[in-house]
């Protein structure tokens, strides 16, 4: 017991002081995050949740390590029925990494239900075992977008239960030239459905793909922090 050292910050939590349950957050997911020793909101969650918790569209503009990754989980899950084995989120990443980071997050904060499948379905990996995996079904998948539009070609990733769509890293997604590609995989998706945008800067392509493929989102644009 030693009551003079006060608790060590977390470092990503550039502490906004405003703790997660004054979110519309299920019991169960709430419990979670406190196991998971989050205990104040980011200031892009801070941001983005209340306007994302409601339904909403999003476009975001926040740099790495900001907390993105739960900014666009929570929505999702509590969009999420763990009792339909179905897809219904997808969220596309510009790299392999990336998409690798992200899964392992996801399946962090799901942990508040034991039965909620997330597949990551990269480039670099055969087809063969992705397509078994699906033929099992998920409820979530990760995604670069070449091998999402792959599997939708081949008939082996089925989109009709998909409620929300996420682009992550959008700025990156365009410099790599995945534009087509994630064209093609929005059309792929229901037109009733939530779209979250995420990225670190707001090129021209970025006002396109919002354009495009979102509804009245709200944007939300932190400044630089040093
Ligand atoms: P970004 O996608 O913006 O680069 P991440 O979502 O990967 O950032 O988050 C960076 C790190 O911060 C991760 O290790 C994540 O677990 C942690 N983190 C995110 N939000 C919180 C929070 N509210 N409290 C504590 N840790 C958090
Ligand atoms: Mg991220």
């Amino acid at each position: 017991m030693n009551k003079t050292t006060p608790p060590a910050p977390t470092p990503a939590a550039a502490a906004t002081g405003r703790p997660f349950n004054e979110l519309p957050l299920s019991p169960a997911l709430l419990a979670n995050l406190q196991q998971l020793e989050y205990r104040t909101m980011t200031p892009i969650q801070a941001e983005s949740l209340p306007i994302t918790l409601a339904g909403n569209d999003l476009i975001a503009q926040a740099k790495t390590g900001s907390g993105k990754t739960a900014a666009f989980a929570l929505p999702l899950l509590t969009n999420l029925n763990p009792r339909r084995f179905a897809v219904q989120a997808m969220v596309l990443c510009p790299t392999r990494e990336l998409a690798d980071q992200v899964t392992q997050e996801l399946r962090r904060l799901a942990r508040f239900a034991d039965n909620i499948k997330i597949l990551s379905l990269v480039g670099g990996s055969t087809m063969r075992p992705q397509r078994d995996s699906l033929e099992h079904g998920a409820h979530i998948v990760v995604g670069t977008p070449g091998r999402i539009m792959d599997h939708l070609e081949r008939g082996s990733l089925k989109l009709d239960a998909l409620n929300t769509l996420v682009l992550d890293e959008a700025d990156r997604m365009l410099d790599m030239g995945f534009y087509d590609d994630i064209a093609f995989v929005v059309k792929h998706c229901p037109a009733q459905r939530q779209t979250m945008l995420f990225s670190a800067t707001y090129p021209e392509g970025i006002a396109r793909l919002a354009q495009k493929f979102m509804r009245k989102p709200q944007e939300v644009k932190l400044p630089e922090q040093h």
